[in-house]
Order: C-alpha cells, then structure tokens, then sequence
C-alpha cells in the first residue's frame, strides 16, 4: 500500500471539532481538480470561503507538495503545515483561502483511489473520504457538522467520463463543470472518473446512472433492469414514506474497482464495491445482498445525507437506521420479499457475536474524544444489533409515530447535523411517549441479554450480560413443537423469570428474531431438532433455528457431532439458497475441524451437499450453492479435475470464471495443482477477480514458497492492492496446514506493529484481522495474544481486531475442550 502522506497526520479531538464549529461558517468550497497530468499525482486548486469569528484556527491538508497558499489575498508559509494541519490566522467576517497543491492517488481504497484494470490496462479514479480522507484530495474543515456546497471542475483524459454529486457536464473535451451540491459533509464529496461504462435512466424525474469498469460492461448490462427497477420502487417507497423528497439531484450508482467497504452513500453519487456486478453466476441471496445494499444506501440519502451526525460517535443511528429501512423496504417492494430470512442467515450473527466479544460496547456513542476512536467501535453492533432495536421500536410506536418522528427530524435538521438526542426528541414529540428508559437499557448499554430455558422450574430466564447490568423487557415468540409440528406464541418478558409451558416438548426462544437476545436450544430441543427441522416449511423458522445452533457452538454449548446430524438432516429438504450458502462454510470453516474427527466430519458435509446438487432442480440457484459447497469440501483430486475439465459435471451446473477458481483454489488447499497452471488460469483471463483468486490460490498450496510469499504480502514488502492482500490473508492460514504455518506465528504478533508504517485505515484493521494465526488452536498462541494485546504503544483499530480474534481462538478451545476428540 502506498502510505497516503509522507508524515503521520493527527486524528480531530471532538473538543477541536466543537471549538472550529463555534468560529467558522463554511461558505463553499471550488475545487478545480487536474487528473490527466499523471498517474501518480494530481493537481488540486482549493478555494474556500468562510466566515470566522476571527481568531486562530487550522484546516486539514494532506498533501504530497504545496505550490502556494493564500489566506485573505496574504500568501502562507507553506512549512507551518505539519501533521496535515495547517494553521490559519483568521479574520472576523469573509475569508477566503486559495491553495494549489499536488495531491498522489492512492491505491488502499481511500481518498482519490487509482487502480489499473488487469483484463485492459485502462485506469480508473474514485473518491472516498469517509472518515478522513477528504483532506488528501482538497483542503477543509474535515468534520461533519461544517457542511458546505461543492463546485468542482475537473481535468481528465478526453476518454474519460466523470461524475460527481452534483449533475455534470463535459463542457470541453476532457474538461467537466458541476453544478453546486446542496450543502455537504467533507466525508461525502466523491467524484468518480475513469473509461468507466455508463448507462443511464429516468424516473419520477430523477436521473438515475450505473457505472462500471469497461471490462465488465456486458455484466453490467445485463443486471442494469434489476438495478433500475429496484431503485425506482425503492425511491416510490421512501418518499411514500417520509413524504420528502430526494434532494441531491441526479442519483447515481457507480460500481468501482478494489472499494472497502459494501457500499458509501455519498449523496448523488453512491459508490460500491464492484464484485457486486456479478461475471458469474450468483445464487439468490448475493442478489439479495445487493439489493438491500442498494436499498441501505438509498435510506442514506435521508438519514445521513440530508440530516448527518454533529459527530462520530452517532454514526451507528446512520447505519441502524439505513440497516433497519434497507431490509423493510427491500422486503416490502421489491422481487426480494424474503429478504429478512436473507438478513437471518447473514447479519445476525455478525451482530451478536460482536455483541458477546470483550471488546462490546453500547449502541450508542460513547462520546469519543477523537475520529479514530469513534472509528473503532463501528461494526455488527452498529448496524445489526442497531438494527434491530429500531425494528423493535418500530413495532412498539408503531409506523404512524415512527414516521412522524423521522419526518421532524428531517424537516427540523434539513441539510444540518442532529444528535441522537434529537433524534429521540423527535419521536417522544410525535407520541412514543418517554423514551428514555428504553434507551439506556437498548442503547446506553451493551452487550446482550442471555434468555434460557429452565425445563425443571418451568420458567424462561433472563440474565443481563454480568458487566453491563439492564433491565429490558423482550416481546418474543416462541415455537414449541406439539405432535412433530411447531405451535407459535408471544412471550412478553418483563422481569428475571417468566413462567412457561414447556413440558418435554422442543422448544425454542425468539426464532423469528424479535427482540436481540442471546438464545440457544437446549439439550431435548438439540435431540428433537435432527426430526423437527426437515419437518417444517417455515424458511424464516429454519433460519432461526441455525441461529440458535450457532450461538449455542459459539458458547460450546452444542457438540460438534450434533451441528454435523442438524446439517445432514436439514439439508435435504432446504429449499434457501442462503441456509446452503451461509451454513455450510461455516460448518467447514468452524465445526468440522472440531469434530471428533474432522476428515469425516468434512466427508459427511460434502456428502450432503452433493445430494443436494443432485436432489435440487438442474440449474436452480439452490443447486448452485450446494454445489460451491461441494467444491470447496471435496477431497478428491480427480473429482475436481473432472468438473475443472468439464467432463462430468452434474446437470445444470456450467462452468464460470467464479467456479474454475473455486475448484483451483481447492486443489491448491490440496496441494494438486501447481503454480504453472495457476499461472495459466489467471494469463487466460486476467481479470480483477482472477487476479484475487489467483493470490488466494497460490497462497494456500500446502509448501514453505507459498506461505513466505503470502508473508510478504502482509509485511509489505511486495505492495498489493487490497483484496489480493486480503486474499492472501485467506490462502495463508488452513485447516491442516500447521506445519507450514506454526512459524508464522510468532512472527506475526512481531511483524504486526510494522505494517502501521506501510499501510492504513480500514486496510490495516482488515489485514491485522485477515493474517491473525486462526488455525493455531493452542494456549500458547492465546498467551502470546494475550501479551500483545498489552503491549504499549499499539495502534488502536490493529489492537481491536487482535482482541476480537484472540476472543474467538478462545471460544475454539473452549469447544475443544468442552468436546474432546474422545
Ligand atoms: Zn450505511
């Protein structure tokens, strides 16, 4: 990764964000911008006004070289910026600063990030600022409550096509002018240029756009109706609901290359990551996926964008809040209506486990002093926990109140910043009532409520987590199996124990996901559930039950043997993509290397999953998720040829780019390819995404080479753009590879602290997270955790993902030793 500046840069102190808000009232910013001079560098031509109320202040700048900086017509001592501040001596009333500067691309996903398409060779540029980046593409007041209109004029190759979030025009060749932006926050300028493919719409007066890199515009094409036609109902839906209307302008949806995140809903022009333009086939629930990605984003543009956080620490209201409208709204109004049993399978679990780590923390901010800090804490619990504590408020207030409440805080905040206490202020004017009880309880505190089931008392038990005491009632149901069928009723539990009928019958707590609690079955419900669970049509019920399942492994509270019956049972008569898709890594990831014996524990996996691809209708999305599964749970080399060459594949299955490296990298696990024909592979189709596949392949081969090669990576001493980092993260620790790893391990914790020097952001964080050693299942790797963890001087997001893992190598022992390999 290339380091964005060439000096460490400070994060904002929220003490200096609420003093510069106090002095300034930012005018605008003109932002003239020059691409096609190079590809390292650009030039970046600011001028912002303000006024002040006179006095000293500073701006963020993180540039690679200043030509000349003027405040007030007075030119400015260039050396006076250090650390990506620059101090500014203000007068009282209209300033205006001009700065010329020469900014560098950067190719970790943040700022104005540069990448190189490997099918074509052609370059592609897009912006990202969140949280703090904006600084190293123009100078500003980088916080989010000193919002400000944005004209921009950019330079860029006369092939290029350049958007913004503002409406744009190529006024002459290679020459592009904006109109002015509503007022921003600095983290949502964005700015996307490149030989990128365009199509384009309309609807309800809006102009709507899809972007993607040339190489993959026939795919682009092809899912371009999906894409409008769900974003249209989607903007019928929210201005039906918040009777407000989207005020950005154009709206357009740009698919970028190597994008960190899912998705970034900066107004007018949303960026997400591009593995969402599917080159191959996909089953049901990464479409669903996309869609309440598009459906989040769109959410934002409301909550966040026309109304955003005074600072950090409320960004979870964004994110519960575009979560929770994401999913209702995608079920509501699109072809996704099951888009909730989608979240079942693949949020709730990110939110809860989070919730269980040492590392919790309330909902709420907890008023971080810097942006960094704040930074930290932004995870599952921010958006699916948030989530679903505003699905319960919703069913509490009910839509009437809920949306009075929005509509206020929109009406009131209208291109401005809240807090969450207006927010709450909003909804108790609009008729919820006093909220502040549940928001102390809900939000203010973490961590979640453990409800068991007491059989011999007769009685539901709720025990708040030990160091965050709470008092939360739950409206629940409840599924009790009678006679070989599911009876389903509400339970309202309002105190430590609750009275109910259970008698020897299955029983389960809170399967459609009501209320946020940490429920698990219990020993008659485990032995009853290998019957129950084929037994039932209820999609949205059988994801509950895996959720139970998983929580109660990831508490060591299931046997390993028991989630291995549970998935051969279940299996046959699933008819969701996203039960095979989610369940099954993780049953091969996480179940079968702690089952008394894991070569078969993976044999009976991929045994049931191969009946599924015979079982599931030739060619159905089903079929295809079993048999991802199938590939990468098979241990024989000579199946995996015979589907590599095309020779026996079962019906309905047809060989993609995403299936050939999936059954590469399988036989690269397994040691049964080379880096020859790797090599080959990814020279007869050298796109982005065999390029990452590749990495991950070479990365898992079963010898020394690979593992110092993938080590490489992570020290930076070979530079890789981030999802072959990540990639090599993946290849580089496998189940059955210890022999090759166990040095590893004691060089990561002392490589670890380097990599600060070499890359940042959310790249950093995710690379610590991505090479932690997961498969060495030993005390002594949880003691050297251990001792990291306590070391001084530890960057914050590398120490958190560290905690995180050592917690969940923990747990691993922990089922270990609660189920001995007998
Ligand atoms: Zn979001």
């Amino acid at each position: 990764m290339t380091n964005p500046t060439s000096t460490p840069t400070q994060s904002l102190q929220h003490a200096e964000a609420l003093a510069r808000f106090d002095l300034l009232t930012v005018d605008g910013y003109d932002v003239r911008l020059d691409l096609a001079s190079s590809d390292e560098t650009f030039r970046s031509v600011t001028t912002v006004r303000f006024q002040s109320q006179g006095g000293p202040t500073f701006i963020d700048l993180k540039p690679v070289s200043v030509r000349e900086i003027r405040l007030n017509g007075a030119p400015v001592d260039v050396d006076t910026l250090v650390r990506g501040r620059l101090p500014l001596d203000t007068v009282a009333g209209a300033n205006e600063l001009v700065v010329d500067a020469v900014m560098r691309f950067r190719n970790d996903g943040e700022g104005l990030h540069r990448s190189v398409d490997p099918a074509d060779g052609k370059h592609y540029v897009y912006g990202m600022c969140f949280m703090d980046a904006a600084p190293s593409i123009f100078p500003c007041f980088d916080q989010p409550d000193l919002k400000a209109p944005y004209t921009f004029l950019v330079t860029a190759p006369t092939d290029w096509v350049v958007v913004g979030n503002a409406p744009g025009t190529q006024v002459e060749p290679g020459t592009w002018e904006f109109e002015t932006t509503q007022p921003l926050s600095t983290y949502f300028v964005t700015l996307v240029a490149g030989p990128y493919h365009l199509v384009t719409d309309d609807h309800d007066g809006i102009a709507l756009g899809l972007s993607a890199r040339a190489s993959i515009a026939r795919d682009l094409d092809a899912d371009a109706d999906e894409l409008f036609t769900m974003t249209k109902q989607c903007f019928d839906e929210f201005h039906r609901l918040f009777g407000i209307r989207y005020p950005f302008g154009n709206y357009h949806q740009a698919f970028v290359p190597e994008f960190n995140a899912g998705a970034m809903e900066n107004p007018g022009c949303v960026t997400f990551r591009d593995p969402l333009i599917f080159s191959s086939r996909v089953t049901r629930g990464v479409r669903i996926q996309r869609a309440t990605t598009v459906a989040h984003e769109m959410a934002h543009q409301w909550f966040g964008n026309i109304v955003t956080p005074k600072w950090w620490d409320d960004l979870w209201l964004n994110e519960s809040f575009a979560e929770y409208m994401g999913n209702r709204v995608t079920a509501d109004v699109t072809e996704y209506d099951d888009a909730w049993t989608h979240n079942a399978y693949a949020r709730r679990q990110w939110g809860l486990v989070a919730d269980q780590r040492p590392s919790t923390h309330p909902v709420a901010g907890n008023g971080a002093e810097d942006a960094l800090s704040a930074l930290q804490n932004f995870d599952g619990i921010s958006y699916a926990k948030g989530s679903s504590i505003l699905k319960q408020l919703n069913a509490t207030l009910g839509d009437d109140v809920f949306f009075a409440g929005a509509i206020d805080h929109f009406t009131q905040h209208r291109f401005g910043n809240a807090t969450m206490h207006d927010l709450f202020a909003s909804w108790e004017q609009a008729g919820a009532g006093d909220l502040s009880s549940f928001t102390s309880h809900w939000l203010r505190t973490a961590g979640p409520d453990q409800i068991v089931l007491d059989r011999a008392a007769g009685v539901v038990r709720r025990t708040p987590p030990a160091d965050h005491p709470a008092d939360r009632p739950h409206t629940l149901r409840v599924a009790r199996a009678v006679d070989g069928k599911w009876e389903t009723s509400t339970l309202s539990i309002t105190g430590p124990e609750t009275p109910v009928e259970a008698g020897d019958s299955a029983f389960l707590l809170d399967p459609y996901e009501d209320t946020w609690a940490l429920v698990q079955p219990d020993d008659v419900t485990v032995a009853a559930l290998k019957g129950l669970l084929p037994s039932t049509d209820d999609t949205l019920l059988r994801a509950g039950v895996w959720n139970n399942v998983r929580s109660a492994f990831h508490n060591a509270a299931i046997a390993p043997a028991d989630v291995i019956d549970l998935l051969e049972a279940g299996l046959p008569v699933e008819d969701s993509d996203d039960a095979v898709f989610y369940t099954m890594p993780w049953a091969v990831a996480k179940v079968a290397p702690l089952a008394p014996e894991p070569a078969s524990a993976l044999r009976r996996i991929h045994d049931a999953a191969m009946g599924k691809v015979t079982s599931a209708a030739a060619g159905s999305t089903l079929q295809l998720s079993a048999f991802q599964a199938a590939v990468s749970t098979s241990t024989d080399p000579g199946q995996l040829r015979s589907w590599l060459e095309g020779r026996v594949l079962p019906d309905g299955i047809g060989l993609d780019l995403d299936l050939r490296w999936r059954i590469l990298v399988q036989l690269a696990v397994l040691g049964e390819t080379d880096r020859e024909e790797l090599q080959a592979a990814l020279d007869a189709e050298p796109t982005a995404r065999s390029r990452v596949e590749h990495t991950k392949a070479v990365a898992s081969l079963p010898d020394a080479e690979a593992k110092a090669w993938a080590w490489a990576r992570f020290t930076g001493e070979v530079d890789v753009p981030n999802y072959e980092l990540e990639a090599a993260g993946v290849g580089m620790w496998r189940s059955g590879q210890e022999h090759l790893t166990e040095p590893y391990v004691e060089r990561y914790f002392a490589d670890l602290p380097g990599t600060v020097e070499k890359r940042s952001g959310w790249v950093l964080a995710d690379t610590a997270a991505v090479f932690f050693p997961s498969t060495s299942l030993t005390e002594e790797t949880v003691a050297a955790a251990k001792a990291f963890i306590d070391s001084d001087g530890l960057d914050l997001s590398v120490r958190r993902r560290v905690v995180d893992a050592t917690d969940e190598l923990q747990r691993r022992l922990a089922i270990r030793q609660a189920f001995p390999a007998s």
